[in-house]
């Protein structure tokens, strides 16, 4: 059950929330998901998403630890090339669209 107001773009799959992370980014979501099932057993994801070659997570109910933590994941991502995993940064396609990439995967 969704609360009323929630948009669909903030619904997250309760089956699988990293359902939608690309490939290079997975590690470190895997990594996130078990220290956060440790800091804030309770916290349940309400956003998991790509925005702009970003990782952005959100957590209910949150706490400081936990939002360091998330913090911290998303600032990984920011550096790391989404489709290997190695180091990357914010490359912006043709038509617009930002991915963080590495050098060898900004070529695909
Ligand atoms: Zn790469």
């Amino acid at each position: 059950m969704s609360p009323p107001g929630e948009t669909l773009a903030d619904m997250t799959d309760p089956v699988d929330p990293f359902a939608d992370i690309p490939s290079g980014w997975r590690a470190i979501t895997a990594a996130m998901d078990s220290k956060l099932a440790w800091i804030a057993p309770a916290a349940e994801y309400t956003m998991v998403r790509v925005e702009r070659g970003l990782l952005r997570v959100q957590v209910t109910p949150t706490s400081p630890e936990a939002e360091r933590l998330l913090r911290d994941a998303e600032a990984r991502a920011a550096r790391t090339c989404e489709m290997c995993g190695g180091a990357g940064r914010a490359y912006m396609s043709v038509v617009g669209s930002v991915s963080t990439l590495c050098g060898d995967c900004s070529w695909d």
